[in-house]
């Protein structure tokens, strides 16, 4: 029997935060992570010299960034050009992205230009919470009044949110990621891998205890508090506080009579987000100008990562397509359309190819904020005392890795709010962004 302060189920981004802003406060704390490696959907791979991230990662200007450097990560890597096409009934157009694009740009009419411009400066500085509770086709409807422009928001807000559809996710947070999109993304050098490998170290060197290859079986919650955290091996860790950075649905597994909790109206109201992922290397660019297209008419985003990352050692161009999928997806047909869009941007890549590699489903996100929501997830479960959650799905209005990272802050905000310790940790570095 092992006793300690925190145990964080779950060793990503969130679980990774969340341990150390515990250990920041003196708590003593350990990760659990079932994997053989920390990191969770945030690993890079490394393939014939290639970095490759599962699938298209960029760090927008948000709440993780902005974590990032409150703890000191060096976070190396680039903001890419942010020059664009547009893929519009297959052929490739410059879309909007400074003044001489703008101007040339066959997609819009003068009107169009004239409204889109106008539109996006609004936008870069428009306080977004009033639209919280519409979505982004209501925003786009109500806001836009040229096809184009609208199709081309569409596409932006697409690529801000990895949902293929507009009914669902709420305008506000996505506008808001699209506001720190502006700000400009940034690429990383050796992919996101790096960027988990600086949270270990950083994790290790306050003291957090950093366990792989075990999986956390349940939690025991007698009398509605937590008392211990099983194992599969059979270990089990006596402690007052466990922070779950899983999903909702293995949050819920976890916890006896979840039914009986708000874990249970967190993966109901679930509605996770796929996406097909393909990313290749090259030896060089066919077309060295065509690296970044928004589909317009498709679901789909190109990005050559190399222009702004270290992403190789021997110079090869490391490419991510995404296939933003609903529903009904088939990942053969959606590989059949990232081919495709490779054909268009870079014809003639199958010569040049280092290695490839395709993820036909990847869960970009277990829930968002969306129009069917109930409520936001956490920080606590109010029913049980010293259980939180955190993990992107438990958003409060924050987007993807943003989400991840508030949601940690917040759960062991909460903990250490019963405490009054709050204000060391989270406030000692104020105004990083
Ligand atoms: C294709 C793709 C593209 C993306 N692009 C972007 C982007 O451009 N920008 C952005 O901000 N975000 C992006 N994201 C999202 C980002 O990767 C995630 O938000 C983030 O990595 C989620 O971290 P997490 O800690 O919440 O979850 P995870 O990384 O899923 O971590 C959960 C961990 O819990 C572990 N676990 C589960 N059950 C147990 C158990 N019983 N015992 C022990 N451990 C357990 C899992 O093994 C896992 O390691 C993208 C994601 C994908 C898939």
């Amino acid at each position: 029997m092992q006793k300690v302060d925190v145990v964080v189920v779950g060793g990503g981004i969130a679980g990774l935060t969340a341990a150390i802003y515990a250990a920041k406060a003196g708590k003593r704390t350990i990760v659990i992570e079932k994997q053989n490696r920390l990191g969770g959907r945030a690993v890079s791979n490394k393939k014939k010299g290639a970095y490759f991230n599962l699938g298209a990662h960029s760090l927008y200007k948000g709440d993780a960034y902005a974590t990032f450097h409150e703890l000191g990560l060096t976070l190396q890597g680039k903001k890419p050009s942010a020059f664009a096409y547009g893929i519009w009934k297959g052929k490739l157009s410059a879309l909007p992205s400074d003044a001489k694009s703008l101007f040339t740009t066959p997609l819009l009419s003068w009107k169009g230009k004239m409204e889109f411009a106008s539109c996006l400066m609004k936008l870069s500085k428009a306080d977004t919470r009033p639209f919280d509770r519409i979505s982004i086709r209501e925003w786009v409807e109500g806001n836009l009044r040229d096809p184009m422009v609208r199709n081309i928001f569409y596409s932006l807000l697409r690529a801000a949110s990895y949902v293929a559809g507009p009914d669902l996710p709420a305008a506000g947070p996505v506008l808001r990621q699209l506001q720190n999109a502006l700000k400009g993304a940034l690429y990383l050098d050796r992919g996101w891998g790096e960027l988990i490998e600086e949270l270990r170290k950083k994790a290790s060197d306050l003291g957090v205890r950093l366990v792989t290859n075990i999986k956390v079986s349940s939690i025991d919650t007698r009398d509605g508090t937590v008392r211990q955290v099983l194992c599969e091996d059979g270990t089990r860790i006596d402690t007052r506080h466990v922070i779950l950075a899983t999903s909702p649905a293995i949050a819920y597994e976890l916890v006896p009579f979840a039914k009986q909790t708000a874990l249970h109206t967190w993966k109901e109201q679930a509605i996770e987000v796929t996406a097909a992922c393909l990313d290749v290397a090259l030896k060089r660019l066919p077309k060295p100008k065509q690296q970044f297209a928004y589909g317009i008419d498709q679901t789909v985003l190109f990005s050559n990562y190399s222009r702004a990352a270290y992403l190789s050692d021997d110079g090869a161009q490391v490419i991510s397509l995404i296939k933003y999928q609903g529903k009904d997806a088939d990942p053969e047909k959606d590989l059949r359309e990232l081919e495709g869009v490779l054909d268009l941007m870079q014809p003639g890549w199958r010569e040049e190819l280092v290695v490839k590699q395709y993820l036909p489903r990847m869960t970009v996100c277990h829930d968002f904020a969306h129009m069917k929501r109930l409520e936001n997830p956490g920080p606590a479960v109010p029913e049980i005392q010293g259980l939180y959650v955190a993990g992107e799905w438990a958003s409060h209005g924050e987007v993807l890795v943003d989400a991840a990272t508030a949601s940690a802050k917040r759960a062991v905000r909460h903990m250490l709010s019963l405490e009054g310790k709050e204000r060391n940790v989270f406030y000692e570095h104020r105004g990083i962004i």
